[in-house]
């Protein structure tokens, strides 16, 4: 078997020596890495490092200046299956720009590049029903999108993503400005996603309640993967490579008082 072989083999998205330039800078410069089925994986680094491009990159987003991108085995250019891959963007592209109500966000999740849905319309309104519930927003359902805070918005949008019931999770920056028992409601269903064998990619500068659900971590640094790994041992928190990734040191101070 070719390294190349190996890279591939089972993997539900690839990215090889794929390089990305804005002008004259490389957003992302000659990464290559694999995403398997029921792995969780946190994209860290600090602002600009090349996160967000990475994403952009594995979704066809953003071209490739150079390398190859597949998804389920397919190179990108030639993958139509996008019912199977969720996005979920670090903002709202059009917030308030259309009267657009909460239900209608996520049914949109259902829409193809082609313009047609491979759900019927009775499947559409239960995922819908459904993915609102699981993020706490069933009975905002009717309420216009932008009368929602920045945090219930981005739920809304994981409730899309949800609803499509993908193989694959692509998350930027979701627990933004989300409060804390959101979050913990969102790694819950992501721990289930995960076991139950699906990818998901979150890219963050915070882990919060997702800290103990990644198995695998990437550090972006100026457009290269500076570690692709386990989380770090206390050990390795020493490199500066993960300064910037403030929430798996240990809690800074005395340690708690334990009652006995
Ligand atoms: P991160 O997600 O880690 O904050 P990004 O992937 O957004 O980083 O950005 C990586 C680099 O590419 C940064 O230097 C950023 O300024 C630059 N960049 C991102 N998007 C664009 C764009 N549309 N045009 C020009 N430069 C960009």
């Amino acid at each position: 078997m070719t390294q190349e072989d190996s890279l591939t083999n089972g993997a539900v998205l690839t990215i090889e020596h794929g390089t990305v330039r804005y002008g004259d800078s490389r957003a992302l410069d000659d990464v290559t890495c694999a995403f398997r089925p029921g792995q969780f994986v946190a994209v860290l680094g600090e602002n600009g490092s090349g996160k967000t491009t990475l994403l952009k990159a594995l979704l066809g987003l953003v071209p490739l200046d150079s390398g190859e991108v597949s998804i389920l085995g397919t190179p990108l250019g030639q993958f139509k299956d996008w019912p199977d891959i969720a996005y979920v963007p670090q903002r709202l592209l059009s917030a308030g720009a259309v009267p657009v109500s909460v239900q209608e966000t996520v049914q949109s999740a259902f829409v193809t590049r082609l313009g047609k849905s491979r759900v019927s319309r009775g499947q559409r309104d239960q995922r819908t029903s459904e993915a609102l519930r699981a993020v706490g927003l069933e009975e905002r359902r009717r309420d216009r999108l932008d009368s929602l805070s920045g945090g219930q918005q981005r739920r809304v949008l994981l409730a899309g993503a949800l609803a499509k019931d993908p193989q694959v999770f692509m998350l930027d920056e979701p627990t933004a400005g989300v409060d804390a028992d959101s979050q913990e409601r969102m790694a819950s269903i992501f721990r289930d996603l995960r076991d139950q064998g699906r990818t998901i990619i979150l890219v963050t500068h915070e882990l919060g309640s997702f800290t103990a659900l990644a198995s695998r971590i990437i550090v972006m640094q100026r457009g290269k993967v500076a570690y692709d790994g386990p989380p770090p041992t206390p050990d390795q928190l020493r490199d500066p490579v993960w300064h910037h990734s403030s929430d798996l040191h240990p809690p800074a101070g005395p340690a708690p008082i334990v009652e006995g």
